[in-house]
């Protein structure tokens, strides 16, 4: 006879993905009980203890998952560049597009242009399309203002979707994402007063849980991503880093090094920056939508990240130039057809990895006693479904800190 306990509330009549460890961990006819918005017990349902009063929910069917955590996204930004992708397939170049004021600049300048309720409005819009798909967590960056207002802007909306909806979100101060026109020739001026007055101050409001860069030709070196990381460090906040994503230039060896929470895109990382990750706990953050839109053809050696043990994420990278994708889900199935993982570790990818990659994987990103009460019931009969069909919209359950998300 199992003993009694005190329950809120009892989700069963489902098979249970657990993702302990990164794995399946599936329980057969499972239950998950919540006490205080936190998961109070997962078993099977014969082993279930008696909890007089407490809501019982029966799916009838199905299999429930951790929630989903989308851990790397530019959520916020003014315009969209959608006349830009038919130009270039009506065959202009990115340098003319680029010359006629496109590219990331047109979305500074859109970005600027809007105020909070513009750039709060347009975002709801895309979170609403990643909520409807059980995103319970979502880290969201800032990066498009490059002014210190602006970048405050940005984060203020991140906040705010936070505090308006029934979703976790962990936000990014990405200052560090391209130079800002002003600051032509100029990147070490520019990293300057990101590092003495931007972090300390946005780290002093409250804005930012880590700190981002992009180190990339393109953008900025290894040494002046180091004097960003030494900053953030001097706040108090941790970091990630866009690395490897167009050319190898040390940058995820050198996220390690600082003891990143994620090295992210990846495309060119060698077995150096596998080892030098794997020994930090730096997460791979994969990003198979930026890979598809650019039509990459140089792959993130998932095979060096397996071997060496470094944990792998999947993320909708969602922004408006090279990833404008509003599913998760979308991502599961791009991460094994473009990737190669299986659908347990792309799965793993948005739960307990994603969770990892923002720090937060004591909390969140699989189903066991003590972590927050997340998760999704899916209409599916094994999760591998949830990396097989392409597309479409499930009709989903979301539970989130123990209450039905409507
Ligand atoms: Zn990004």
């Amino acid at each position: 006879m199992p003993a009694t306990q005190r329950f809120d509330s009892i989700w069963l009549g489902a098979d249970v993905a657990t993702l302990r460890q990164g794995q399946y961990g599936m329980i057969k006819d499972g239950a998950v009980a919540v006490a205080k918005g936190r998961i109070a017990w997962v078993g099977p349902r014969a082993d279930l203890p008696a909890s007089p009063g407490a809501a019982r929910h029966d799916f009838g069917g199905g299999v429930i998952t951790p929630g989903f955590i989308d851990c790397h996204t530019h959520l916020v930004f003014g315009g969209n560049r959608s006349l830009e992708f038919e130009q270039r397939l009506q065959g202009v170049s990115y340098a003319d597009i680029a010359a006629a004021g496109g590219g990331i600049l047109s979305t500074v300048n859109a970005t600027r242009g809007a105020g909070e309720e513009e750039l709060l409005a347009t975002a709801e819009a895309r979170l609403s399309m990643l909520m409807a798909e059980g995103v319970t967590c979502i880290e969201i960056k800032s990066g498009y203002g490059l002014t210190l207002d602006d970048e405050i802007k940005m984060l203020r909306v991140a906040r705010r979707i936070g505090q308006k909806y029934p979703i976790q979100v962990r936000t990014t101060f990405l200052a560090a994402h391209a130079l800002p026109p002003e600051y032509r020739g100029r990147a070490d001026e520019y990293i300057d007063v990101v590092c003495e007055r931007w972090i300390p101050e946005v780290a002093a409001l409250g804005l930012a849980d880590a700190v981002d860069g992009f180190c990339e030709h393109l953008a900025f070196s290894p040494a002046q991503i180091a004097r960003v990381f030494a900053a953030a460090r001097r706040a108090g906040l941790p970091v990630k880093l866009h690395a490897e994503q167009l050319s190898s230039l040390g940058g995820s060896a050198l996220a390690a090094r600082w003891q990143a929470l994620s090295a992210d895109h990846l495309e060119y990382a060698t077995e150096d920056d596998a080892r030098a990750m794997a020994s930090s706990g730096t997460v791979a953050v994969l990003l198979p939508g930026a890979c598809y839109m650019l039509r990459e053809t140089q792959l993130p050696p998932v095979a060096l990240f397996r071997r060496h043990g470094v944990p792998m994420a999947l993320a909708s990278d969602i922004n408006p130039g090279t990833s404008p994708a509003c599913s998760l889900r979308l991502m599961i199935n791009m991460g094994c057809t473009l990737f190669r993982l299986t659908p347990e570790e792309a799965l793993a990818g948005v739960t307990l990895n994603a969770a990892r990659a923002l720090g937060l994987g004591d909390t969140l990103g699989s189903l066991e006693t003590g972590k927050l009460a997340d998760f999704v019931h899916w209409p599916v009969k094994h999760p591998a479904e949830l990396a097989y069909w392409l597309g479409g919209q499930m009709p989903v359950t979301v539970v989130y800190r123990g209450e039905r998300r409507r």
